[in-house]
């Protein structure tokens, strides 16, 4: 883990520096910001490895600079809050964040929790797939929504489909498609995994009416094709 890159968004120097320290110690790099509405900025050009984020900022609140962060990156965001009711409200407003934690804090638990988070987070490469225009894969749910509508998939189509997000446009021979659902009792045999694309792009079918972003590759298998109206449906 040496080497990742902690943001510290904390307007109060004493906290952020002694966190900092910690963090050092920890083998952590770190970058202290004191105000909200720089963050989203920074966290484009500089992509940390993780957010600690105090609620109270000047510039931009800490659940507006969550919610700016989410709408383009999946880095783990630890929100850091003075009041336990302020924790109660910031986690019903569902703003996108992974975890929580009371001020006064021990830098010790803060950095477990550091620890913690990022043991949860999937690498940087798995990571990036997992927003995908209008689509998102949930890993710790199994879930793929599109246009924030669950899909309702079998273990072997969230499969499929997840492994042909992750690389649009690549074909996947019908082995190489049958290699990521083993463990799920499936046959093995590659017509079967046509019968389980059929009823993928079934599933799928009615959120992109007017094309067929599953298609199958003559002789080798199947790719996924960017949806046409991956941009302009986006955030709609
Ligand atoms: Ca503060």
């Amino acid at each position: 883990m040496s080497g990742q890159m902690i943001l510290v968004v904390e307007d109060e120097p004493k906290i952020a520096l002694l966190l900092q320290d910690y963090l050092k110690k920890a083998g952590f790099k770190s970058k202290i910001l004191e105000q909200g509405d720089i963050v989203a900025d920074y966290v484009q050009k500089h992509s940390p490895d993780l957010i600690l984020l105090d609620l109270m900022l000047p510039g931009l609140e800490g659940t507006e600079v969550c919610r700016a962060v989410r709408k383009f990156s999946n880095v783990p965001i630890i929100m850091l809050t003075a009041k336990v009711e302020e924790m109660d409200r910031i986690i019903g407003l569902e703003i996108g964040a992974d975890d929580y934690i009371c001020k006064p804090f021990s830098p010790r638990e803060v950095i477990a929790r550091v620890k913690a988070v990022l043991r949860r987070v999937v690498p940087e490469l798995e990571r990036n797939p997992r927003i995908h225009g209008p689509i998102r894969i949930d890993d710790e749910l199994h879930q793929i929504m599109i246009h924030e509508q669950i899909l309702s998939l079998t273990p072997i189509e969230y499969e499929l489909l997840k492994t042909m997000i992750s690389y649009p446009g690549k074909v996947f021979s019908r082995s190489e498609l049958i290699s990521k659902v083993q463990g799920y009792d499936f046959e093995g045999y590659e017509r079967t995994i046509d019968s389980h694309i059929k009823n993928l792009r079934k599933k799928i079918a009615k959120f992109f009416p007017d094309q067929d972003i599953i298609r199958a590759v003559y002789g080798v298998g199947y790719k996924l094709v960017t949806p046409e109206n991956f941009l302009n449906t986006d955030g709609a």
